[in-house]
């Protein structure tokens, strides 16, 4: 019987490595509420990712919601459909209306060009996501934005790590969130950040994700229990010296993907973006009509053969109920964003993933090139 192979596995330094950290936590019995560790991995992080202004989180959903309460962001924000559920539920869990407005088909995030069209008098800022983490055009996003009075704040929860020409790209906007889950490129578990542009900003945050104590007696806002614990902490502070490792075996994974599937007639993948640091976050190819066999009949194959590849991001959240009556979440709106969720297929791409299954993942799709059945035209 064939293992199991998912499309990411998380990385996980030697067990050994972590006693030290647990030995220190269980002395000082400091468990969470920006203990030492918590300190650390803050300072750690600015360091490695070349941010001044961080703060921790229990995950990324969490941090979304304080850094919109945070700005105090209200009424109508543009987002996009094609994400994570929790990009849009952010929105709805501060009151706010999210307008989707539609991808660019190259890069999948957010199309710049649209977003102008969709500005009312109830707009109050951009929520774009680093799809993949492929940087977004920030610099287009903030000329609207200045324009318009906007706020920007960037889920970059794919895009640990990545920069551009001008540095980290988590600099950008008014926030940016990270995500530290199990499936993300580099994970405390669970966890998040939210980085902010000036300490100002991460005061409030810091207070926000703390009831809204500004100390012992004085409670400043509504807060919430947001807080990353020590355990977290230590485990990042952990895995923060094994990520360039992790980083080099996705690109190595990713340059075995882009040679031998590279002729595929009906196979596309996204090109490299282009930025001068990337983290091979996924591989993401489109099953275009060329292909004999449907998307949806390539991801049965795989899963025949023990491969869990993942439809990211089918369905689109405008197809969610609690989205589908926004008058921008119509299909019409949205035209290739529905395009790409029904052709997006990631493939495995993680450290340590054996070459046998990244041979295995190649072969099914070459034999499903090969196949005679016509196409389901529907
Ligand atoms: C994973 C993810 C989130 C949520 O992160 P959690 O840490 O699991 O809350 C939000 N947005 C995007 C785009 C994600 O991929």
């Amino acid at each position: 019987m064939k293992q199991p192979t998912y499309v990411t596995r998380p990385f996980l330094p030697p067990l050994e490595e972590l006693q030290p950290y647990l030995e220190q936590i269980w002395a000082n019995r400091q468990l969470t509420n920006s203990g030492p560790f918590h300190q650390e991995f803050e300072q750690a992080l600015c360091e490695y990712l070349g941010i001044e202004h961080i703060s921790l989180f229990a995950n990324a959903t969490l941090a979304l919601v304080v850094a919109l309460q945070a700005l105090r962001i209200t009424g109508d924000v543009i987002t996009t459909p094609y994400s994570f559920v929790a990009t849009s539920h952010s929105l709805l869990w501060n009151g706010i209306r999210p307008v989707f407005v539609d991808i660019d088909p190259e890069t999948l995030n957010l199309d710049a060009e649209k977003i102008e069209a969709a500005i009312t008098p109830q707009t109050t800022a951009i929520l774009p996501v680093h799809v993949y983490g492929r940087p977004c055009d920030t610099r287009r996003i903030q000329s609207i934005a200045d324009i318009y009075g906007l706020k920007v704040i960037y889920d970059a929860a794919h895009a640990f790590g990545v920069e551009d020409e001008d540095g980290s790209i988590l600099r950008d906007g008014d926030v940016s969130i990270l995500s530290f889950h199990a499936t993300k490129v580099f994970t405390t578990f669970e966890g998040g950040a939210v980085v902010s542009p000036d300490a100002k900003t991460k005061k409030r945050i810091d207070y926000l994700k703390n009831f809204g104590f500004a100390d012992e007696v004085t409670v400043v806002a509504p807060g919430i229990n947001g807080k990353m614990n020590e355990f977290q902490a230590a485990l990042g502070l952990l895995q923060l010296k094994h990520v360039d490792e992790a980083l080099k075996q996705r690109a190595e994974i990713d340059g075995y993907y882009r040679e031998a599937l590279k002729d595929i007639p009906g196979i596309r993948y996204l090109s490299l973006p282009d930025c001068s640091r990337r983290n091979y976050a996924y591989f993401v190819i489109m099953v275009e009509p060329e292909y004999p066999i449907s998307r949806d009949e390539l991801y049965d194959r795989f899963r025949k053969d023990n491969i869990f590849a993942r439809r990211y991001f089918y369905p689109l959240i405008s197809n969610f109920p609690m989205y589908r009556a926004i008058p921008s979440a119509s299909k019409s709106n949205l035209p290739i964003s529905s395009a790409s969720a029904d052709k997006v297929l990631c493939l495995p791409i993680y450290p340590g993933l054996e070459e046998a299954a990244l041979e295995r993942t190649v072969h099914v799709i070459k034999g499903g090139a090969k196949c005679l059945t016509t196409r389901n035209p529907n």
